[in-house]
């Protein structure tokens, strides 16, 4: 199995994961752009935001469902956070596994770059 997300979902490689339900997984992103950089990933591989399988599966009840949780554990709710889902080459997607970062503990401007 060559996905990152992947392998860390199966705990073939070590990640520092915060949340874990039947369908969704939350860790620590390795190289984090902002004090708090969370990634909650669907169990199963599904490429981006927008294919199919997304609904089919509804993966957007069970992500939306983790990361309210997320951010209700960790503290985010009062200072805001941001949710961020960047899909192919132009939207900045480097791993091709459905991801959500959810980012917090500094100003975010916006638009994003
Ligand atoms: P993307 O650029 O696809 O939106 O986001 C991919 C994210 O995955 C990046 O923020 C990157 O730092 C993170 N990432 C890539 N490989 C690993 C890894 O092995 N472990 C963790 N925890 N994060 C990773
Ligand atoms: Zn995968």
């Amino acid at each position: 199995m060559s996905c990152v997300f992947c392998r860390i979902v199966a705990r073939e490689i070590p990640a520092s994961i915060l949340y874990e339900d039947d369908h969704v997984v939350g860790f620590r992103d390795v190289n984090p752009v902002a004090p708090v950089h969370i990634l909650v990933v669907p169990k199963v591989h599904v490429p981006r935001v927008d294919a199919p399988e997304v609904c089919e599966l509804k993966l957007g009840d069970h992500i939306f469902r983790a990361i309210g949780d997320i951010t209700r554990r960790e503290g985010l709710q009062e200072g805001g956070f941001r949710v961020v889902s960047n899909a192919g080459k132009g939207g900045g997607q480097t791993v091709d596994h459905l991801h959500f970062h959810i980012l917090a503990g500094r100003s975010l401007a916006w638009p994003p770059g």
